[in-house]
């Protein structure tokens, strides 16, 4: 069969081929291609420092890979900028959390509104004090109905997380635990309206409770027929998560497939029992400090 030109295939988001990228010596992302179809949930797994998360930043445009194509909804996206990402509907969480500590829980789940807006209308969300003064001398507006509006969408994202965030809404970031500090990234990418959603070890950090909540979050997103892409380090959630799963070692991709075959693939075993980052009681593959 010819192969398939991917700005031709209906459907698939993300068409990456043999991307590479390296630090002096060092070859974190090594001619890893991958693809990601609308709908699916596709996780990449692999010991630390495998090159997940340089991967990630090839995808999102924090980083540009020294070789190889990303191409986004058939076009080629190679490296372009995150905003520019972002404003296509490419929306990312940072493994280890990144929010505007000064501003609001509320501030910053509407600066998630602001790729989007600038895709539409080329306006900001109103934050802050900004939108006090603005509000002061500018009243009844069409500009403040939406800001308005922007608010009661950012209040109903952030009531997927249950009380975690409600009662914080006007409390800085900096006061947040750091569950609660992924839990407002992730609000914040749901404020893009995002074609996709890159989660970067979306429950490090969190105990088992916190973790069993933010799997029925992301299980509820993907039922509601988000794209996701997931870098996880529990296989127990990996399992219960993915479409497909590919698995980094070393910066190459040694396996991919169905979630089953991946686990009992003998390479990827060997991967992980080699960095010893299996835990013998829970399964789990266990990160090791950051
Ligand atoms: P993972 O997310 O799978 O744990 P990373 O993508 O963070 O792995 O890192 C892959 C490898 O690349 C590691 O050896 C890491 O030290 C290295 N690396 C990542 N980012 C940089 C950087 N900015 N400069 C130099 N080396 C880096
Ligand atoms: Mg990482």
């Amino acid at each position: 069969m010819a192969i398939q030109n991917s700005q031709a295939s209906p459907g698939i988001l993300f068409d990456v081929r043999h991307v590479t990228r390296r630090f002096d010596g060092l070859t974190a992302v090594d001619q890893v291609s991958l693809s990601v179809a609308e709908g699916e949930c596709v996780s990449v797994i692999g010991p630390n420092g495998a090159g997940k998360s340089t991967l990630f930043n090839l995808l999102a445009g924090t980083d540009k890979p020294d070789d190889g194509i990303v191409r986004f909804d058939g076009d080629d996206v190679t490296g372009f900028a995150p905003e520019a990402l972002a404003q296509r509907g490419v929306a990312r969480t940072f493994q280890h959390g990144r929010v505007f500590a000064n501003l609001s829980v509320l501030d910053n789940v509407l600066i998630g509104a602001h790729s989007r807006l600038a895709m539409t209308r080329r306006g900001w969300p109103l934050i802050g004090a900004i939108a006090e003064v603005y509000r002061a001398l500018v009243p009844g507006t069409r500009l403040r109905h939406e800001d308005e509006q922007l608010r009661d969408e950012a209040k109903a994202v952030l009531a997927r997380f249950g009380t975690r965030l409600m009662p914080r809404i006007d409390a800085p970031a900096h006061s947040l635990s750091y569950a609660n500090r992924r839990r407002v990234e992730i609000a914040r990418a749901l404020m893009l309206h995002p074609r996709i959603l890159l989660l970067d070890e979306p429950t490090a950090g969190m105990n088992e409770s916190e973790t069993a909540e933010m799997l029925e979050l992301i299980l509820q997103l993907k039922q509601e027929g988000l794209t996701i892409l997931l870098i996880e380090h529990k296989l127990d959630l990996v399992m219960r998560l993915s479409d497909r799963v590919i698995v980094l070692d070393d910066g190459r991709k040694i396996a991919s497939g169905l979630p089953d075959e991946v686990r009992n693939n003998p390479r990827v075993i060997e991967a992980y029992l080699g960095h010893r980052h299996v835990g013998q009681r829970t399964g789990h593959v266990v990160p090791a400090a950051a």
